[in-house]
Order: structure tokens, then sequence, then C-alpha cells
């Protein structure tokens, strides 16, 4: 992706007003900005951002949709060998955007509900949703680029991930924090 800075993307909007305009908006929203989401993950580089494009529009039955794509940096934690890993996060969605739970029951299956009120959205609080959906739930590093790869054959080849309640899942962070605490 280039490395031009693009604009940030309003965190509150009016969404029915852009629904009914047709809209699109583009832009930018810091991850740093994003308190949920930085503590799911490993780690963020310092600066980056998620990519958000969101159009807004009317359906044939007139419901208000949005929908959108996203593309966020970001460091997991690769499940065999503990280590950092840097992906990129890619999500597509379609919401449709209601003021109550009648309205969210209402929705055809093939729609997310945005539940909002009346005049204003938090897209940032609703791109953080969307971010924490598609994080893997056991991220690994490609075969070849895992440090653990020789433990390979513990953990496939019928691709069956290691036990959740396996003891060495030891954070390496935490060990070294606790190195480093008790070196005085
Ligand atoms: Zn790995």
């Amino acid at each position: 992706m280039s490395k031009a800075s693009h604009a940030e993307l309003p965190k509150s909007v009016d969404p029915y007003r852009l629904a009914e305009q047709n809209s699109t908006l583009e832009g930018e929203i810091p991850l740093s900005a994003l308190a949920r989401f930085r503590e799911a993950v490993l780690g963020i580089e310092e600066g980056a951002a998620c990519s958000v494009k969101l159009s807004f529009y009317m359906d044939a039955e007139r419901r208000r949709i949005v929908s959108g794509e996203l593309e966020a940096p970001v460091n997991l934690e690769c499940q065999r060998c503990l280590g950092s890993m840097q992906t990129a996060l890619v999500s597509r969605f379609t919401l449709g955007l209601v003021t109550s739970d009648e309205q969210a029951q209402q929705l055809p299956k093939d729609l997310e509900p945005f539940l909002t009120n009346d005049f204003s959205a938090d897209l940032w609080l609703m791109v953080e949703d969307e971010l924490l959906l598609v994080l893997p739930p056991f991220p690994l590093h490609d075969r070849d680029e895992c440090p653990a790869g020789e433990d390979l054959e513990a953990y496939e080849p019928n691709g069956s991930p290691a036990q959740p309640d396996e003891p060495r899942k030891e954070n390496p962070f935490s060990v070294l924090a606790d190195l480093k605490k008790t070196k005085h």
C-alpha cells in the first residue's frame, strides 16, 4: 500500500443522511486510538492506521446500508513459536443501519445490524468491532517463516492446533520481564 498519508476517517457522522446522499467515505483511523483492539493484539507499529472505505446507500427495500472494506497492519502472537508475526487484517462487511433491537431483528440474514441513534454513529467504534471480528483466533506464521517450524509435526499434519490447556503456552515476554525485575 502507498505510504501517502490519508485523511482521518470522520468519527461521528449522520449515517442516515449519508445513506440518502449515496455518500462514500474514505480515510484512516490511527490504531493507537482503538483501545480494545490494541489490547487484543501483540502490538501495533507506531503510526499504524486502519484504512477504511465506507459506502452508504439505500437498498431496494429502502433500508439504509453501509458496506465497507478495511485493512490494518498488526502484530499477532504466533501460537506455534509465540513470536511476533506481522500480518494485515482485511475485512469486507455490509451492515444494515438500525436504531432499535426490533429493527435489527427485521433485517435479512445477510445483513448484520449497525445499531446507531437517529442522527449519529461512531464509525471508529464500528470499525474497531469489525477488526476484532476478523482477528484470527489461532494465528500461525507461514510454515517456512516460523522459528519453531521444526516442531511442526507436533501440530500437524491434520492441522489441529495445540491444545489450549497445554502448559507450554508461556509468554516469552513475561518471562523476560521477570528476568529484568530480579536482576537487581
Ligand atoms: Zn511462529
